[in-house]
């Protein structure tokens, strides 16, 4: 098994790595406590990066018109330019970043579903957002990994998360290789970019054909150009479906009737959720193995990020979409 490059993501510190919630608390997660072995983490709490200190009193997202302010309800302090400078000069300067685990809900790290309200005065909230910080992520980086805590706690999410964070990071890590170790990478993640969208997988088989005329420096440009066109759309349980029945194709012609009954019906519950994935990609491989097919073996589709984070349980709660 090839080794997987360690994809590196920037953390809302809270999470795991320090004690600087307004409260003074820390949160732990078991998701992001079994990625250290795999990820390097940037940890950064933005409220402290502006100077509010641990602990300190709430702020909340307040909305005056059209626009969204961040609010200390009891200094009255308006801290949003604050929070805006901070978040784009940070956000500015990361490198060599594959993804984002924000801190759900919070009107700083928050991506969506944080609470607004009318005044800083008591009440109920009146919408949701995304906070200041986690806005602007999703605004710059919308073809990176990013995600929530809250919502890890789902195989789906986490899948989705775990597959486009180590993809990237491979990329990122053979970029400086050149085009030849490109090609190699786009040959193993074939049927895993067809997850993603089949017409920008034919996009970059394009732009690999056009090398001659396009020159290396220009294919490679256009060939990023189009990663990250692709991993901005989320590859659907249904597009899992269409591709394992395309790599199914392959083997058919060599099955008994009862061996293609029995792979139809497996694939039926998974569209039903009534089977992980996992299960349809073991008998892919078991075929590929029984028909020494390398091709497919070698393909990034069935593991693309390191087996013991695969973890098909989940706490039940949370949204796949
Ligand atoms: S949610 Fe973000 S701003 Fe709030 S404590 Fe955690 S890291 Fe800091």
């Amino acid at each position: 098994m090839e080794a997987f490059a360690r994809p590196r993501v920037v953390v809302s510190k809270c999470l795991e790595f320090e004690a600087c919630r307004y409260n003074g608390d820390v949160i732990y997660n078991d998701v992001i406590k079994k990625l250290m072995d795999y990820v390097d983490f940037v940890p950064v709490c933005p409220e402290v990066e502006i100077g509010l200190g641990t602990p300190r009193e709430t702020i909340r997202i307040v909305k005056k018109g059209e626009d969204h302010f961040l609010l200390q309800p009891s200094t009255q302090r308006d801290i949003t330019n604050e929070m805006r400078t901070f978040s784009d000069g940070y956000l500015a300067g990361i490198i060599d970043t594959d993804g984002f685990i924000l801190k759900t809900r919070s009107p700083s790290c928050g991506l969506k579903e944080v609470k607004v309200y009318a005044s800083t005065e008591k009440g109920p909230a009146i919408g949701h957002s995304s906070g200041l910080f986690g806005g602007r992520v999703a605004e710059l980086y919308s073809h990176l990994a990013i995600e929530e805590e809250g919502r890890l706690n789902n195989f789906t999410i986490r899948d989705r998360f775990y597959t486009k964070l180590f993809t990237l990071a491979a990329f990122r890590n053979i970029l400086p290789q050149g085009l030849q170790a490109i090609k190699s990478f786009h040959e193993k993640n074939q049927f895993l970019f067809m997850a993603y969208s089949n017409p920008t997988l034919k996009v970059m088989n394009r732009i690999l054909k056009k090398e001659q005329e396009n020159g290396e420096e220009r294919t490679i440009q256009l060939y990023a150009k189009a990663m990250n066109k692709l991993f901005n759309r989320t590859a659907r349980s249904d597009s899992n479906r269409k591709v394992a029945y395309e790599i199914f194709k392959k083997f058919q012609p060599h099955l008994s009737a009862k061996e293609i009954a029995f792979f139809e019906e497996l694939l039926q519950k998974y569209a039903n959720k009534k089977e992980p994935f996992s299960s349809v990609a073991t008998i892919l491989k078991s075929h590929a193995i029984r028909f020494e097919d390398s091709e497919i073996l070698g393909q990034t589709f069935f593991a693309p990020y390191p087996e013991i984070l695969l973890e098909i349980s989940d706490s039940g709660k949370g949204r796949d979409y």
